[in-house]
């Protein structure tokens, strides 16, 4: 689609889906006490005209405030992890389903798979998106599919060697604690991976590059959230510059939180989306509260649909450390350059008399302590000198065994904070 094609599509849908939305008992209420009505929407330049809804709106209509259609209607729903709290509801029809399938195979299709590749799905069943999300848009595209789901790490290695698999999805974390367990004894390379697709939590571009060489495989980041169906949101291209984001099925806008105006383009700000084809459960300027910014320009892969960065995180995982404002991925960009580290990371956050304090625990990565304890002392003394560089104040370093972090199956849980 050219933009003046995505452009017009997107118009059509937005008059078509603000309708929908007005038939669910939430929106209608919405609606009305906002002082709009869905014959206002006439193209998407009215988007301003109407309200945003958020985390806390979805749950207030938790069970079905948000349900648009006879429930007769409704084939399938999902709910989002709840990391931040309460878990949300989405419902779909038949139609919804397909339409998310067909997001999720362009996806896939978009990193150069075919029904020739075999996929592993390495992402939870059930209520989490991850799992019959990917696993519909593969089988869309006549993959192959295993749908191994999360966990058990050493059936998951014997699946991808014994059937050949070429293209897995997980999470990063994961991912770096599988080829992680496969150091102990193995090459993870030789298991001849060539797609990986991971996302569902944020990460470092030094993340993407470390886990490139420890499989020789081509990451791709693939971000959705449960609220706008879930993965097929936004993916990368083989250029591997920004998430194209589906325009023509979600109506997307970066705001600044505190003014809710448009960022001028490129800054980063909070990313709100709109479902252009849901009819089962549309959502309306629905703020995602994850920081990202537009890739300004014309990807050179020819696709016109807007490209978002990848997340800087969710406005929600901004620490506060004495008065500083940190982001965890500006520690594990950190972490990431130091080769004699595993890819596993933990900060805590603690207060000592009045003062924050920040730990950063780290693995030894496998076969890295060479028995010299002064060396690993200088590595050390470097780690802690970068991260003061990056954060500004003094951080607390513990190093651990290779392994001896808990690791995660899915979202990984990277801060404890045991300040009050
Ligand atoms: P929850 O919001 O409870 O975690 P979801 O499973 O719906 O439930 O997760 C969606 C969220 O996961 C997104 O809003 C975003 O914060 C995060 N996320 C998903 N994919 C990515 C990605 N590729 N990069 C960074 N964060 C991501
Ligand atoms: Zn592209």
């Amino acid at each position: 689609m050219s933009r003046q094609e995505i452009e017009s599509f997107q118009s059509e849908q937005l008059v078509r889906s603000v309708a929908q939305a007005a038939k669910s008992p939430y929106y209608a209420s919405k609606f009305k006490d906002f002082g709009v009505e869905p014959g206002d929407i006439r193209s998407r330049s009215d988007i301003g005209k109407l309200p945003f809804t958020t985390k806390e709106d979805l749950r207030l209509s938790y069970p079905t405030g948000m349900l648009a259609v006879d429930p007769e209607l409704v084939v399938r729903m999902h709910t989002s992890s709840g990391t931040t709290g309460k878990p949300t509801a989405i419902f779909h029809t038949r139609e919804d389903v397909e339409n998310w399938a067909e997001l999720m195979a362009r996806c896939i299709h978009m990193a150069g798979c075919t029904a020739k590749d075999i996929f592993q799905n390495m992402s939870g069943y059930g209520l989490f998106t991850g799992g019959l999300g990917l696993h519909y848009g593969a089988e869309r595209l006549g993959m192959w599919v295993i749908p191994a789901g999360a966990g058990n790490t050493a059936r998951q290695i014997l699946l991808i060697r014994d059937f050949h698999v070429t293209a897995v999805h997980a999470t990063p974390s994961y991912a770096m604690h599988v080829a992680e367990r496969m150091l102990e004894g193995d090459d993870p390379k030789s298991l001849g991976l060539k797609y990986g697709f991971f996302g569902a939590e944020p990460y470092t571009e030094e993340m993407r590059r470390k886990l490139e060489e420890l499989y020789g495989l081509k990451v791709f980041n693939s971000y959705g959230l449960s609220e706008m169906n879930g993965p097929g949101v936004a993916f990368e291209c083989p250029q591997q510059n920004g998430m194209h984001i589906w325009e023509d099925s979600y109506y997307v806008e970066i705001i600044n939180p505190e003014t809710l105006q448009p960022v001028p383009e490129g800054e980063v700000g909070e990313l709100v989306l709109t479902t252009l084809r849901r009819t089962a459960m549309p959502i309306i300027r629905y703020r995602t509260r994850d920081l990202t910014r537009f890739v300004v320009g014309d990807c050179p892969c020819g696709r016109r649909h807007a490209r978002i960065d990848r997340m800087l995180g969710r406005s929600d995982d901004m620490l506060i450390i004495r008065g500083v404002n940190v982001f965890p991925s500006q520690i594990e960009e950190v972490i990431m350059r130091h080769k004699w580290l595993g890819g596993n990371y933990v900060i805590r956050l603690s207060k000592k008399e009045a003062l924050d304090q920040m730990t950063v625990q780290v693995e030894l990565a496998k076969g890295a302590f060479d028995g010299s304890v002064e060396s690993l002392r200088n590595q050390r003394a470097e780690l802690a000198r970068q991260l003061r560089e990056q954060v500004g104040f003094s951080v607390n370093i513990e190093v651990a065994e290779p392994g001896s972090l808990p690791a995660s199956e899915g979202k990984a849980k990277r801060v404890i904070d045991e300040r009050e």
